[in-house]
């Protein structure tokens, strides 16, 4: 899986197409898109008009709450599938937890079908807290390739990443950027981008890439997507590392998914 990705959340079906095709016209092999997002045509429009050959791409869609349950997933994914216009997908994620349902261990067998079938290379989860690993884990046999979670210099989330290793889970970060919103201005990191002479948003995708983690930032803006992709020729030193480790406020944007039940 590339540790670089393209998201695509809140991008419009019709937008989408443009921007995944400007993503793979910068580099980008992985692109992250969900049922839910709206977008799995238009994202599967521009892989199949890029003319990259499958193999070399990484594509993960994700399936939305209101269709957990083994037979509601296993038909989920078949509406995934045909929109994207693929016969089999890199990696199928559970979208969220949902631990007031209780159906996440039913699902996950479902996923297991689709990965046995070769429908899915890689199956895995997002958003699950270490206590979601944990059950899952004793209650399924195959080990999540994936876990993608909110993940920024704002919310480090030191727990997830211990039980991600200990379980051998990649850790994938969303909202990589923190969405841009104030993050992209601490002075601390600007500091940093100024040392470098690299924008914000490299130097905190490069510390997303040191730390280990996949990140998936979106853009619809031509420069910055080719922006965000360009981490790969500079380093941080362990004094900028420490600078931005020590900005972790525990501090999410996003829903609790101990919490978190829409449908
Ligand atoms: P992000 O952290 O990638 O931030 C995106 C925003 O940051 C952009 O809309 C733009 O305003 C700004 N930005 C991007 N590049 C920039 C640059 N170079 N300079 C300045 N500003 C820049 O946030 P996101 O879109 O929430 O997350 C990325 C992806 O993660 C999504 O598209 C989606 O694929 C995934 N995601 C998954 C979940 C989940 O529940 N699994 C939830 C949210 C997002």
């Amino acid at each position: 899986m590339p540790q670089l990705g393209f998201g695509v959340w809140q991008v419009p079906d019709d937008e989408a197409e443009k921007a995944v095709a400007t993503a793979l016209e910068a580099g980008y092999r992985s692109i992250d898109t969900a049922a839910i997002y709206g977008n799995e045509e238009g994202t599967g429009k521009a892989i199949a008009a890029s003319g990259i050959p499958r193999e070399e791409l990484f594509v993960t869609t994700k399936l939305w709450n209101a269709d957990q349950g083994y037979d509601s997933t296993l038909r989920a994914f078949d509406t995934s599938l045909e929109k994207l216009g693929l016969d089999r997908v890199d990696l199928y994620l559970i979208h969220w937890p949902l631990p007031s349902k209780g159906l996440a261990t039913d699902t996950y067998k479902a996923f297991e079908k689709i990965q046995a079938d070769g429908r899915a290379t890689s199956i895995g989860v997002s958003n699950f807290l270490p206590e979601h690993l944990d059950k899952l884990t004793a209650e399924t046999s195959v080990i999540p390739a994936v876990n993608q979670i909110e993940l920024h210099p704002h919310l480090q989330q030191r727990a997830s990443r211990e039980k991600h290793a200990e379980l051998g889970i990649a850790t994938e970060a969303w909202s990589p950027l923190g969405q841009g919103k104030g993050l992209l201005e601490v002075p601390a990191i600007v500091a940093i981008a100024q040392k470098h002479g690299r924008t914000p948003a490299q130097v905190v995708l490069r510390w997303h890439v040191q730390l280990g983690n996949v990140a998936i930032p979106k853009s619809v803006t031509p420069s910055r997507i080719k922006e965000n992709i360009d981490v790969f020729s500079f380093e941080l030193d362990t004094e900028d590392l420490g600078a931005i480790s020590a900005l972790n406020e525990d501090r999410r944007i996003g829903p609790d998914p101990a919490t978190f039940d829409v449908a």
